[in-house]
């Protein structure tokens, strides 16, 4: 691992940000549990697409669907037969790999390699107490296919018109053989997934504009334009139902990679489900003309999001030879949004801090802290990336008037307490 995930690491255990999985058991490789700050910053990311996607646009409904479906979902989808990886096994120390990842074709250990075979990536189990066959399932490598399977229900039951989309954020499991890079590749993750369905001659121009849609929405929650790019995939590596795939990369330090995938499926889906599910899944339009509409998918990893929005505010400065870490998080994504600080542990501060405090919080994640030094009470919250700290100190008794600092300049401003929720509101849009 690099120093700086390692840094990056360090800090979101240290300040409750993302914690090692079942840690007091000596871990669990790969699974990571957000903590109480982790948890803040993850549901904003979570919520902002959310609104951006079903809120604020009028074409675009939400889904909530199980992660248990019929197996016949994966047999329509292709995904029994083909999500597969090609996985080797070491003769000599019996480590596993992905073929692709392995760059010399050979084992560290010297160790002969069997030939590659396909290795199915969905996690298997028993529906019921009988472990039979018969009821065999699979935790959904995907969040996609619950859409598809209720595009007629959604059809049926509300008033959508071609184009429009179903929006669905969910948790995902794939038996990854190698994971790894903190939460970038895990077995249990979670997406965000449009499914948008157009007629099918409108489908580039469609695909044209999600590209550019979800790029800006990384740019406009702060990410680093130089450090994030639009990258279409070859035509000759495409699956052999997709029209197009562009991915989003954001530069970690572990190298380009995936955030999200852009894909044009064409009608592969919905004429997959309703080939084997009998159903009728095409779409009538205002002329009564009925076709299969084709889908543009954005598909984007929520723990890829909250990573590369951490990396892209980690800072670490010099300040009056001190050493400082900051997350230069947008603030829409700030776990906190506020600490009051009063500047020393006494009445009558404490009282007027409390009472700035309790307003505040109606609106925002706000933190009391009264303890330690106003300048290790700044550090703490440059460190969980909180954008504004309120100082409340002896003038603020005489003159109503408290001291609002900037994490990222740390500039100080006297605001007036009554003008302190219009202040804060407006800077943190
Ligand atoms: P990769 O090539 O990195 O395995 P993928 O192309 O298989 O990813 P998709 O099937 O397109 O990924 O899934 C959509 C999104 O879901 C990805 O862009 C990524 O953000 C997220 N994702 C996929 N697999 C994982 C994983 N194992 N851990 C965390 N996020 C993942």
């Amino acid at each position: 691992m690099s120093d700086l995930m390692k840094d990056i690491t360090g800090l979101c255990k240290r300040r409750g940000i993302i914690y090692p999985s079942s840690e007091i058991y000596g871990g669990f490789a790969n699974s990571w549990d957000y903590g109480p700050y982790g948890v803040l910053l993850k549901n904003n990311v979570k919520k902002i697409w959310w609104e951006t996607m079903v809120k604020f646009r009028d074409d675009i409904v939400g889904l909530d669907s199980a992660i248990l479906m019929n197996p016949k979902v994966w047999e329509a989808s292709g995904h029994l037969k083909a999500f597969t990886d090609p996985l080797v096994d070491c003769k000599k120390c019996k480590q596993r790999f992905k073929s692709d990842d392995l760059k010399k074709k050979e084992c560290a250990c010297g160790g002969e390699l069997t030939p590659a075979r396909d290795f199915n990536l969905m996690f298997k189990t028993h529906a019921g107490p009988v472990e039979s066959d018969a009821n065999l399932v699979y935790l959904r490598p995907e969040t996609a296919q619950g859409i598809f399977v209720n595009f007629k229900n959604v059809l049926d039951s509300t008033r959508v018109k071609i184009p429009f989309g179903i929006a669905q954020i969910g948790k995902s499991f794939r038996n990854e053989i190698t994971p790894g890079n903190f939460t970038f590749r895990t077995r249990e993750f979670e997406q965000f997934e449009l499914e948008y369905f157009v007629d099918p001659k409108k489908a580039d121009k469609s695909f044209d504009e999600w590209k550019e849609e979800r790029l800006k929405w990384y740019l406009g929650l702060g990410i680093d334009k130089k450090k994030i790019k639009l990258k279409d995939h070859p035509k000759k590596d495409l699956a052999h139902y997709a029209k197009a795939v562009t991915d989003i990369e954001y530069e970690f330090p572990f190298g380009w990679s995936e955030l999200e995938g852009i894909a044009n499926r064409g009608d592969y889906d919905l004429k997959q489900h309703q080939a084997v599910s009998g159903e009728n899944l095409q779409y009538t339009d205002g002329e009564g003309e009925k076709f299969t509409p084709y889908v543009i998918e954005p598909s984007g990893g929520v723990d890829r999001a909250v990573l590369a929005f951490l990396v892209d505010a980690y800072k670490e400065e010099e300040v009056k030879g001190e050493k400082r870490t900051v997350l230069s998080l947008h603030p829409k994504l700030a776990p906190i949004k506020v600490a009051i600080l009063p500047l020393i542990k006494k009445e009558p501060l404490i009282k007027l801090a409390n009472k700035i405090y309790t307003e505040l919080k109606e609106l925002w994640f706000v933190e009391y802290d009264e303890s330690g030094t106003v300048g290790k009470r700044y550090r703490r919250q440059d460190e969980i990336g909180t954008p504004y700290c309120v100082t409340v100190d002896f003038d603020s008794l005489e003159d109503s008037r408290v001291t609002v600092r900037d994490r990222d300049s740390m500039n100080q401003e006297r605001i007036d307490i009554s003008a302190l929720k219009e202040y804060i509101t407006h800077k943190i849009q």
